[in-house]
């Protein structure tokens, strides 16, 4: 059960039509961060009660991994998880979850044990209407803000143990996996906005006259839009190639990585050249290359950081320095 993971990538460039980066974020929380794992690894029950409504747009799902302490080093989450009779007893928070000031249910990383940091956390389905389920705020972000973005406490919330998705212990590695779909669906979702602040630019610049002919007639201006198309399209060559090794069951993290990292600085290079080219009223809130400016600000940042997505490259070239 799950969606097809071709299919998914399809409705993300397809979503990607949606000129608001938050709508589509909001949706992949939903079919390719919170519920991959579950998907995998979770029992026919718990798929029954929380992955297929989820699909089905019944509910809204969240994940809920990075705390206020611990975003880019998820192993140092501090949320604990302890056993008692058949349930698990949460105390901790989450800060920074797409969807969670409506989600119905959580994907939530949590301790479970005080053991070696990659072997001692879980993932549970948490609903959140379960008492000690705390939304105490709804971040303000500059971008984005179609989408809610929550901070979120637990205090002695409990859960039934059989809400545990897979195995005890392995929380850490199918959050590294589920990551994976993560970083593909954000690519996929973001180039057709790229490709539409392109068209809205050239557009623009056509009718736009500077010095009795329009802005685009200068070369620097129809040049840099020609780089940036390439750019375009040979980010979505190399997520489709991913994509497809990941279909045939390769691991594709050092693809994944690289795909990220290149359409969060692609998102940054690409909204910041077509705004100059809009003069002041790319600085308005009345046009739509702003919007892309702010929104794609957080490629750079959500799902692992560029330097963490660099830190996974290396350490797949073996490059990265061993830790002593
Ligand atoms: C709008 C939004 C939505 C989000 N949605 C979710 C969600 O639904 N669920 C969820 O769990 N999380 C979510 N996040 C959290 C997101 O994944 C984290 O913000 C991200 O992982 C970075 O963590 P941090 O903010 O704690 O930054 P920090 O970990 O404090 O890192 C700060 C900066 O340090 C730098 N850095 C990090 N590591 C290294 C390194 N090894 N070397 C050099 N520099 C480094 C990077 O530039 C990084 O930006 C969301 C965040 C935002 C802003």
């Amino acid at each position: 059960m799950g969606l097809d993971f071709s299919y998914s990538i399809a409705i993300a460039e397809e979503l990607g039509n949606i000129n608001c980066g938050g709508i589509p974020m909001a949706i992949g929380v939903q079919s390719d961060m919170a519920t991959p794992a579950l998907a995998r690894f979770g029992s026919d029950e718990l798929k029954r009660q929380f992955l297929a409504p989820t699909i089905a747009g019944d509910v809204v799902a969240c994940l809920g991994v990075s705390e206020a302490g611990a975003g880019s080093d998820v192993a140092s989450i501090k949320t604990m998880a302890v056993r008692k009779g058949d349930d698990y007893i949460i105390n901790g928070s989450k800060m920074w979850i797409t969807n969670g000031c409506q989600a119905d249910w959580m994907c939530l990383l949590t301790n479970t044990s005080t053991g070696p940091s990659h072997k001692n956390k879980s993932l549970i389905c948490l609903p959140m209407k379960t008492p000690g389920v705390h939304i105490t705020k709804k971040i303000d972000k500059m971008g984005m803000k179609s989408s809610d973005t929550a901070q979120i406490f637990f205090e002695d919330v409990r859960v039934p143990c059989k809400n545990l998705i897979g195995e005890e212990g392995m929380g850490f590695i199918y959050q590294m996996l589920q990551f994976q779909e993560e970083r593909m669906w954000g690519t996929a979702s973001v180039l057709a906005r790229m490709e539409s602040m392109i068209q809205e630019t050239i557009d623009y610049t056509q009718q736009r006259k500077i010095f009795n002919q329009p802005l685009l007639n200068n070369q620097v201006v129809h040049y840099r839009l020609a780089e940036l198309s390439t750019e375009v399209e040979l980010l979505r060559s190399l997520l489709h190639r991913t994509v497809a090794l990941y279909i045939d069951g390769n691991d594709v993290t050092k693809f994944a990585s690289m795909a990220k990292l290149k359409a969060g600085r692609l998102g940054r290079e690409l909204s910041d050249s077509c705004l100059q080219f809009w003069g002041g009223m790319g600085f308005t809130n009345e046009v739509l290359v702003s919007r892309f400016y702010r929104d794609f600000r957080l490629l750079s940042i959500g799902a692992g950081a560029d330097e963490v997505m660099l830190s996974i490259i290396c350490k797949y070239m073996g490059t990265l320095p061993s830790k002593k």
